[in-house]
């Protein structure tokens, strides 16, 4: 076995020049060149192509590549050309002509190995070709390497059912060849999925890569205005650094490139924009600048990225939630290639879950033929977009959720207890390279709130949205309260002692863990979940007990007053225009500058009045300021605690 992997290191440095297999491809490579079927899990640009194409380069006979990626086969194949290898294509880019020639030399052996789309395998010339190159007398077929393996997977997203006739055109050859499967995007289930659908027998399996430690994550929670801010401060503290801007529509991309680039060009930013809906040559001259640094950012749908490898990206922010955390990290992995440090920064509010849901909906709605195969496919979407959810969600650290999810190897030794908790001062401890991680979070014990809520939904029938729940919990005196009357309900005031807003968070992680649910569509309500049973039971054998996470509280104000600040400016900005107000290059310094500005403003923040009484507790605020400015205030703090729901 050291022999054929002496070989295999030979071939890979006279080929491609380098001098050893990257961790997993040597495990990989050593299966296929034994024969043993293989399954490689890594992301992209973690060197799954190797992995094949040194076997095949080894091997006698022509290995087929089953790849879904018709445009990109071209390129795959020059580059192999310019290695000295003798590679090939067939798909419907070529002539039936070039089809004709690219056969024939297969025939007389030629190839060393040949991309196919997966349409073309049972296609009787292209079947018949491959019958006879497996048969005992032919060139020989020593291997079948699919690509993007997770397509032949309905749980994925990518689910093709073309890839399903792969396992009929193995089963058709008249030797079995070895089979390997590759793809950057697999969870557990369609792993699982990949072995069952391919026939692979006993697979050596490897999941590895998913680490990209030179990476910093961040989930940021804002309102859609102090995004395009924060973005903004964001790429001016960058001026001189590459990065992406990651939007879910065309309409959002041209939205905020426009604001970009207003508040940019004037500083000397280049900004450019990319997406599906502008012209070939648009988008061809925004990718170049990109590439060739004369653009720092590029504002990009996810139709931006594919088959480029652009080494210095050094950070990538989304403005949207992705589909999901395959997605996700897809995208976001376009950071740092070059192993430098670089960041990855997730912007998002209830409107991204909201559109996305929409979106979900949409696809699916209306369609009279609804079969149960598209009501599981839209479940399955609900399902990885759930997962997003909890990506934007956890307090946990953000590499550990990452590694977890796709279960790579690395993950799984890591003691999660560590990574995820506090030291004993109270600093965070954990990875150093994710925004949890890096925030300090104290455990409250929040049992009577949350017993309070679960109580007060039971009691008023699962009928109301969070807001009002926990508005009457509170005890507010409203009109939507005096309206329902929930005023002369048990719960009502129970919990004047608590802020509505904590009352709210509350509620959120009582949904986030099944003991209440909320419905979906445009006004949400607010119902008894799975595990409520449990909470309403609380006896003194089994006592119920809820406790969350929270940022601690210097951290926490800070984060407000930042949000709070980021909202009033940009609503200032966007009444003055974005572009004519002074942008300064700074991020994250708004709170101190604030704090030493306005102390009443800061009070505000911090208390969140939402009562003309309330609002005059605030030091610093009179009967004067209040009149002149409290509707005002008032109204500003209402909506943006809502759009916190
Ligand atoms: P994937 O198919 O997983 O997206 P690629 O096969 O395209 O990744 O490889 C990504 C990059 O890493 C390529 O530039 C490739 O040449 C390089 N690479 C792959 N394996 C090695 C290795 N063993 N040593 C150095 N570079 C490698």
């Amino acid at each position: 076995m050291a022999d054929i992997m002496d070989e295999a290191r030979q071939t890979l440095s006279r080929y491609f020049g380098y001098e050893a297999f990257r961790h997993g491809q040597d495990r990989l490579v050593q299966a296929i060149l034994s024969g043993r079927d293989a399954l490689g899990v890594m992301p992209t640009g973690a060197g799954k192509s190797i992995c094949y194409q040194v076997p095949a380069l080894m091997l006698p006979g022509i290995t087929f590549v089953v790849s879904p990626l018709v445009s990109l086969m071209g390129d795959q194949v020059r580059a192999l050309k310019a290695t000295g290898a003798r590679p090939s294509f067939l798909n419907s880019s070529l002539s039936p002509a070039q089809q004709n020639t690219v056969l024939k030399r297969a025939r007389e052996g030629w190839y060393q190995i040949m991309y196919v789309a997966p349409e073309r395998l049972l296609e009787p010339r292209f079947l018949a070709f491959a019958q006879a190159a497996a048969a005992p007398d032919g060139i020989g077929v020593p291997l079948v390497a699919v690509d993007e393996a997770h397509c032949i997977s309905q749980w994925g997203q990518d689910f093709r059912p073309s890839y399903l006739e792969i396992a009929q055109f193995v089963d058709a050859l008249p030797t079995r060849p070895t089979i390997a499967a590759f793809t950057a995007t697999a969870t557990e289930r369609v792993r699982a999925d990949i072995v069952a659908a391919l026939g692979l027998r006993k697979p050596e399996t490897v999941v590895t890569g998913f680490d990209r430690a030179n990476l910093f994550f961040g989930v940021e929670e804002m309102g859609d205005k102090a995004k395009t801010v924060w973005i903004r401060d964001y790429a001016l503290a960058h001026a001189d650094e590459s990065g992406i801007v990651y939007c879910s529509t065309r309409k959002a991309v041209d939205e905020l490139y426009l604001k970009l680039a207003h508040a940019l060009e004037p500083q000397g930013v280049h900004v450019v924009r990319y997406h599906a809906g502008m012209s070939n040559a648009d988008r061809t001259e925004s990718q170049v600048a990109f590439i060739n640094d004369t653009a720092s950012v590029i504002v990009a749908t996810n139709a931006f990225g594919m088959g480029i490898d652009k080494p210095n990206v050094r950070y990538v922010i989304h403005n949207n939630v992705p589909e999901s955390i395959e997605a996700y990290y897809q995208e976001a992995g376009r950071a740092g290639r070059d192993g430098d440090p670089a960041s990855c920064y997730l912007l998002w509010n209830g409107n991204d879950f909201r559109l996305r849901r929409y979106l979900i909906d949409r696809e699916y709605d209306g369609d009279e033929f609804m079969t149960e195969a598209r009501e599981f496919a839209r479940q399955n979407r609900y399902r990885l977009l759930g997962a997003m959810e909890g990506y934007c969600q956890t307090t946990g650290c953000l590499h550990e959720y990452i590694l977890r999810y796709f279960g790579d190897e690395g993950a799984l030794g890591t003691d999660v207890s560590a990574v995820q908790g506090t030291t004993a001062d109270g600093s965070p401890a954990g990875c150093g390279a994710c925004s949890n991680c890096t925030t300090p979070y104290e455990t409250e014990d929040v049992t009577s709130i949350a017993r309070a809520a679960i109580e007060f939904v039971r009691d008023t029938g699962g009928r109301f949205g969070r807001a009002i729940v926990a508005d009457a919990l509170h005890g507010a005196n409203n009109e939507k309260i005096r309206g329902y009357r929930l005023d002369e309900v048990t719960g009502y005031g129970v919990l004047a002692g608590e802020k509505t807003a904590h009352i709210k968070d509350v509620i959120g992680q009582l949904i986030g863990r099944g003991y209440l649910v909320q419905s979906q569509g445009q006004y949400p309500v607010v119902g008894l979940g799975p595990h409520a049973v449990e909470a309403l039971a609380d006896s003194s054998e089994q006592p119920f007990s809820f406790t969350m996470k929270r940022r601690a509280a210097q951290a926490r104000t800070k984060t407000r007053v930042q949000r709070a600040v980021d909202r009033v400016r940009s609503q200032i900005e966007a009444e003055q225009d974005l572009a004519s107000a002074p942008a300064r290059p700074h991020v994250g310094d708004d709170a101190e500058l604030f704090e030493r500005s306005d102390k009443a403003l800061r009070g505000m923040c911090r208390r969140r009045p939402l009562t003309r009484d309330e609002l005059l507790e605030v030091p610093g605020i009179g009967e004067k300021k209040a009149d002149d400015f409290g509707d005002a205030f008032l109204a500003e703090i209402q909506r943006f605690e809502d759009e916190q729901l």
